[in-house]
């Protein structure tokens, strides 16, 4: 096992990995700006180096500072977390020329997850079914555009193959939009991620966002647990997840979740990994891989009895997985509610001193957050403080839970969302279970974005 372990993040992924590292009987060192003194797991760790000042580019970004405190601290591995290095290839690999294991998949595999047109061409090998599109970049001929369009059928979308975060795509409803569309997503693409490369598939126009999650050993083993529904959306940032999906039965999970396991070892997949997909009308189109630990990691672990975090360190380690896929019993239902510092309304981030703070609890609750009473949220980063999770039997004892959880909860002195939390959770489409990606934003605030 790794003795010792840098977190390269901050906040609640932070904790969570420190309490996966406790477990395991590894020790950890916490990096953090200089905005971050007071972060819960930097006083939990067994020893913390300050990386730079606040502005994440001078610290959490700063590559030669985190890997510089792993050399002072004599630390053999690096965890990412999610978000800031999390799927740097560039990162990846000066981490392990240093001399250091990074705890995730090679930074080759990143590289060809992090392009999108390399990642859709390496899932269509594998047999990941994937949205009809123009399968590659496009060229520079008018004509032959216009007519790939045509093929696949209008509405389209341009996508930049470097693109993320929800930028880089531009939606075509009409033939004479499409050469433009082509041309500026090109040139958006160009200066946002320097790399002017697009491609189209098919806009699909009322899906649902379903993912599944993979752990890989790195030896030809790969396992899936299961799928999170993730639909509950606004700007492309989602607000709740749950596992498991409703609606998919055990034979599209298997079927599914085989094609991504499959992949995973065509492509010598390493680590934890989620395959995301659109789901419409029973189909799944493969859109991206996340190549790291995500946020709504919990429903899963929550339904499988599987301690994600754990495994990925084992993994690095290289141990074989604990679990085969017949291990993996899917058991209830877990739902899980970001809480963000942000006014319910106009999702302003609220950064601030929290002045009381009361955290729920109760049979199958689960509240993984760095807060407490008197922390002060910094204005620098994410506006996420902490991710309600509960579990039930059923899907309506998990709804149960989360909103006595929602009730109890106390968090005063900042602005959260937990009351928009409420709303999701009492809307009766919400309850009925499967609404797709446009629901929160067109029916329940009539927004258009
Ligand atoms: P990013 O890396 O920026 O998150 P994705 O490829 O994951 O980009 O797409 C982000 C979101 O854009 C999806 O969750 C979905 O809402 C929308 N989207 C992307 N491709 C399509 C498509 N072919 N049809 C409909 N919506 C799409």
């Amino acid at each position: 096992m790794l003795e010792k372990v840098v977190i390269a993040n901050r906040g609640e992924i932070a904790l969570r990995i420190l309490r996966a590292c406790r477990e395991l009987g590894i020790k950890t060192v916490a990096v953090h700006s200089t905005a971050d003194e007071d972060l819960m797991h930097v006083r939990l760790a067994d020893e913390s180096v300050c990386i730079g000042p606040a502005p994440a580019h001078q610290s959490y970004l700063n590559i030669p500072a985190i890997i510089s405190a792993a050399e002072i601290t004599d630390a053999v591995g690096i965890h990412p977390g999610y978000g800031f290095l999390a799927e740097n290839a560039d990162f990846a690999e000066q981490v392990e020329k240093s001399g250091f294991t990074f705890i995730g998949p090679s930074a080759d595999v990143i590289r060809l997850m992090g392009d999108k047109v390399s990642a859709i061409a390496a899932m269509k090998k594998a047999g990941v079914p994937c949205v009809p599109g123009s399968d590659g970049p496009l060229g520079d001929n008018d004509k032959d555009n216009m007519a790939m369009a045509k093929r696949i059928g209008y509405p389209v979308i341009i996508k930049a193959a470097g693109g993320g975060g929800g930028r880089g795509m531009r939606v075509v409803h009409k033939e004479q939009e499409l050469l433009r569309s082509i041309e500026l997503t090109k040139a958006e693409a160009g200066a946002a991620f320097g790399n002017d490369m697009v491609y189209m598939e098919k806009f699909l126009e009322n899906p649902r966002h379903v993912e599944i999650q993979v752990l890989a050993d790195g030896h030809g083993n790969a396992i899936h647990l299961g799928e999170r529904d993730c639909s509950m959306q606004r700007r492309h940032q989602k607000v709740v997840e749950e596992a498991p999906a409703p609606g998919i039965t055990e034979q599209m999970r298997r079927h599914i979740g085989e094609r991504c396991t499959q992949a995973c070892r065509e492509i010598g997949y390493r680590g934890a990994g989620t395959f995301e997909f659109l789901f419409e009308k029973g189909e799944f189109y493969f859109i991206e891989m996340n190549t790291r630990v995500q946020v709504e990691h919990p429903v899963s672990e929550l339904i499988t009895g599987v301690d994600i975090i754990k495994e990925q360190l084992r993994i690095a380690s290289n141990q074989p997985l604990s679990f085969k896929q017949e291990d993996i019993v899917l058991n209830g239902h877990s739902i899980e509610c970001r809480i963000n510092a942000e006014d319910p309304d106009t999702f302003i981030p609220s950064p601030g001193t929290i002045t009381r703070y009361h955290a729920p609890g109760g049979p199958g609750i689960r509240m993984d957050s760095h807060i407490y009473a008197s922390y002060k949220v910094p204005p620098h980063y994410d506006s996420m403080i902490g991710k309600l999770i509960t579990h039930g039997e059923t899907r309506e004892v998990a709804i149960a839970r989360m909103q006595m959880a929602l009730e109890e909860i106390v968090i005063d002195g900042i602005k959260t969302n937990i009351a928009l939390q409420k709303r999701i959770l009492a809307d009766a489409n919400f309850q009925k279970g499967g609404t797709n990606i446009h629901y929160l934003e067109r029916k329940m605030f009539g927004d258009e974005h």
